[in-house]
């Protein structure tokens, strides 16, 4: 798989299908450099193929209708071409999936970027997951799990992915800089007041901690997310304050209240970072 980040939850999937435990809907994080779509279309193809193995075969009749975009047997909306999802589209897509396959095997339905349907639309797809079609599999994805009805979202399985954090903005890097002044007692440490700002200071927060982790293990500072910081972060680890298994251990930190964020939309992203920023500030003023 060419994300690495896609295999581990690709692996999960597999086994369930294996186990004969697939759910009918699954939905997942809409991010393009990131796969999504990529991780989607693979599924996709695994699911109607004929002789899957820990992937599709890639060489049966449904393999090579797939391939060439012409397996009549799936349906995708996609959300990029449209400023949003109506309910005509839903329920067009909904009467080709009652109808019976053509290829002898399963149906597959692809939403892209399901946040853009309207509550209408939404509300014509949670009809169908409530009593869904025994061979109908649905593959949702979304910017924004939080604009899907909590009833819709009930109704799929999510698929978590430890998408990495993109290229650093000259904002972000002062922002890091911050950060890292606050975990070392120098000045406050910022105010987490919402969701979304607490998100993106989670991902200051990794790529701040991975730097760190680099400059520990003597790593060029070149790959550094935050190379202006390397100087920094390299006298703060000559002096061994904490050590590259405390590092790595916040690192996952990270991943997991990302991981729970993106799984239960209710938990108090603000509330659990600033926890974790004043668990590891008293760790290095200890
Ligand atoms: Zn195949």
């Amino acid at each position: 798989m060419a994300y690495p980040w896609l295999r581990e939850p690709w692996l999960r999937l597999v086994a369930s299908a294996e186990a004969g435990r697939l759910a009918h809907a699954y939905y997942l994080q809409h991010n393009v450099e990131g796969g999504s779509t990529e991780f989607i279309q693979r599924l996709n193809q695994f699911l109607l193929c004929k002789q899957p193995g820990k992937s599709a075969c890639g060489k049966c009749k449904s393999c090579l209708l797939y391939l060439s975009g012409n397996h009549p047997d799936t349906w995708t909306i996609d959300g990029a071409e449209v400023n949003r999802i109506g309910v005509d589209t839903v329920r067009e897509l909904q009467q080709n999936v009652t109808q019976t396959a053509n290829q002898n095997g399963l149906k597959v339905a692809v939403i892209l970027e399901a946040e853009k349907m309207t509550e209408q639309a939404g509300n014509a797809l949670l009809k169908v997951l409530e009593e869904p079609p025994a061979d109908t599999h649905w593959l949702v994805s979304t910017k924004d799990a939080e604009r899907l009805l909590p009833t819709l979202r009930s109704r799929m399985q999510w698929v978590s992915i430890a998408y990495p954090t993109t290229v650093q903005s000259d904002e972000q890097i002062t922002l890091a800089g911050q950060l890292l002044a606050g975990l070392r007692g120098q000045q406050e440490l910022p105010l987490l007041k919402d969701k979304e700002g607490a998100l993106s200071w989670l991902d200051i927060s990794e790529n701040l901690l991975m730097d760190w982790l680099l400059i520990s293990q003597r790593a060029a500072a070149a790959r550094l997310r935050y190379e202006q910081l390397a100087d920094e972060l390299q006298q703060i680890s000559s002096y061994e304050w904490v050590s590259v298994a405390q590092l790595s251990e916040w690192v996952s930190e990270c991943r997991q209240l990302r991981q729970l964020y993106q799984g239960s939309t209710g938990i108090n992203l603000p509330l659990l970072l600033s926890f974790a920023w004043s668990r590891w500030s008293n760790a290095l003023s200890a």
